[in-house]
């Protein structure tokens, strides 16, 4: 495993389950297992079409932060447009998509482009910028659930090869979907453990004047963080837009601190928030979940929904307290 810093002591392999009744493995003895390099990088196309400057060669943008300048043309700072190859779509050759036949393929599916300079990372985005990025996140949610064939809004971002992405230049998707999966089903079904951990608990990485950072315990992938509000909300449409700038700085420095400690920095970033039913559910707070990915899900997981994790989620989270005040002022 390619870690930048002391590895955790040896433990005694676990089955625990998680809060929506996911089994995953706690294994330490899984550190030394060779691993396939991972060093290769993505080979990007000659022109980025997520560049600014290349507006043309994507379909029209439906939204974007611009100083008065014209859609799609140059002089944006986060511009959002149909995903070009999408999963889900709501016309076939100009006609709308039959709900009643083919439910699964109606939806709406977007990227947000998060920065209009190719060669910047995000963990160098000001906060300010990444406030931005989330408002847009949560424009594009409002505008999903306007359409009232669609059920929930998957957002998510997948950042470098081992997390599944196939432009380098830093974006996320969204994904509206006229179904409701049961894996969001399941989480909407329970409650968060934000209440508990606010009193103090060896898991919690960041509290900040609104929103908690901690390593859920047990965690799917190693060092992976969920961020939530410390107030009761479960549903992203309704986070007040003051507090998106200190949400991005607790995201940007927990990836800041992710990168000083395992390499290459691949990872994928979900939101969890309520459906667009209005429906009562168990579900008290959205939340953001960034999973880091070393490995590559294999048989265990694909085959028995049984995910195995080497790193206790308390020895991450001291990990992460340790590292991130050194990369927190770093503007
Ligand atoms: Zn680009």
């Amino acid at each position: 495993m390619p870690l930048l810093i002391d590895p955790p002591p040896a433990d005694e392999p676990r089955y625990e389950r998680s809060s929506d009744g996911t089994w995953v493995i706690v294994s330490s003895a899984r550190l030394a297992r060779p691993l396939p390099d991972r060093l290769s990088s993505l080979s990007g196309p000659t022109i980025c079409p997520f560049c600014e400057g290349n507006e043309s060669t994507t379909p029209r943008e439906v939204f974007a932060l611009r100083n008065g300048t014209t859609a799609d043309t140059p002089g944006w700072r986060v511009r959002v447009v149909p995903n070009l190859y999408p999963g889900v779509v709501t016309t076939v050759n100009g006609t709308e998509r039959d709900n009643e036949n083919s439910c699964g393929g109606y939806g709406r599916h977007e990227v947000i482009i998060e920065r209009p300079d190719h060669d910047a990372d995000i963990l160098d985005l000001p906060s300010p910028h990444f406030g931005n990025v989330i408002e847009v996140y949560q424009e594009r949610m409002k505008a999903l659930a306007d359409d009232q064939r669609i059920e929930c809004g998957v957002l998510f971002k997948n950042s470098g090869r081992f997390a599944g992405a196939s432009q380098e230049h830093v974006h996320s998707q969204l994904m509206g979907l006229a179904i409701l999966p049961e894996h969001v089903k399941k989480i909407l079904s329970h409650e968060s453990h934000v209440p508990a951990l606010l009193k103090g608990h060896p898991t919690v990485v960041v509290n900040s004047d609104h929103f908690i950072a901690y390593c859920p315990e047990p965690s799917f992938f190693p060092f992976e963080v969920w961020i939530a509000p410390k107030d009761r909300e479960p549903d992203f449409r309704n986070a007040p837009p003051a507090q998106f700038v200190e949400l991005g700085k607790v995201m940007r420095n927990i990836l800041r601190t992710l990168s000083r400690m395992i390499t290459p920095l691949a990872y994928n970033t979900f939101l969890h928030t309520a459906a667009f039913d209005g429906k009562k559910r168990p579900f008290d707070r959205w939340h953001l979940k960034i999973t880091p990915r070393m490995e590559t899900l294999a048989g265990c997981e694909l085959g028995a929904g049984i995910y195995m994790n080497p790193i206790r989620p308390s020895w991450a989270a001291e990990q992460y307290r340790k590292i991130l005040p050194q990369v927190a002022d770093e503007e």
